[in-house]
C-alpha cells in the first residue's frame, strides 16, 4: 500500500465504513444521553463526555481498520466514473433530413 488513503462515499471496505458511520453514531449517542436525562437519569451535564468516548473510538476503529479492498475516489484516480460518461451520440443513417 504506497498510495495514500482518500475517503471514498462509494467505497465498502471496513475503514470507509467506519468513517461514514461516525456521524450516525454521534447522532444516537446524543439521542440516547437526553433520553436518559428525559427519563430522570444524570443530567446532559454530567454524561456529555460519553460522546467524546464515542468520538475516539471511531476516530481510532477508522485509523487503524483494513482498507482492504478500498477504491480510491475518481477525483483523486483523475478520471471518471464509468457512469457518468454520456454514451457517444449514434449517428442512424437511416434519418434522412
Ligand atoms: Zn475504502
Amino acid at each position: 500500500m504506497s498510495q495514500p488513503y482518500f475517503k471514498n462515499r462509494d467505497c465498502r471496505c471496513q475503514r470507509c465504513r467506519a468513517r461514514g458511520l461516525t456521524g450516525a453514531a454521534i447522532l444516537i449517542t446524543l439521542g440516547i444521553l437526553f433520553l436518559i436525562q428525559t427519563w430522570g437519569g444524570p443530567d446532559f451535564g454530567m454524561t456529555w463526555p460519553v460522546l467524546l468516548i464515542v468520538i475516539g473510538i471511531f476516530s481510532y476503529v477508522s485509523h487503524v481498520a483494513s482498507i482492504e479492498g478500498h477504491i480510491q475516489p475518481y477525483a483523486i484516480l483523475g478520471n471518471t466514473p464509468p457512469s457518468a460518461v454520456p454514451p457517444p451520440p449514434q449517428s442512424n443513417p437511416e434519418v434522412k433530413q
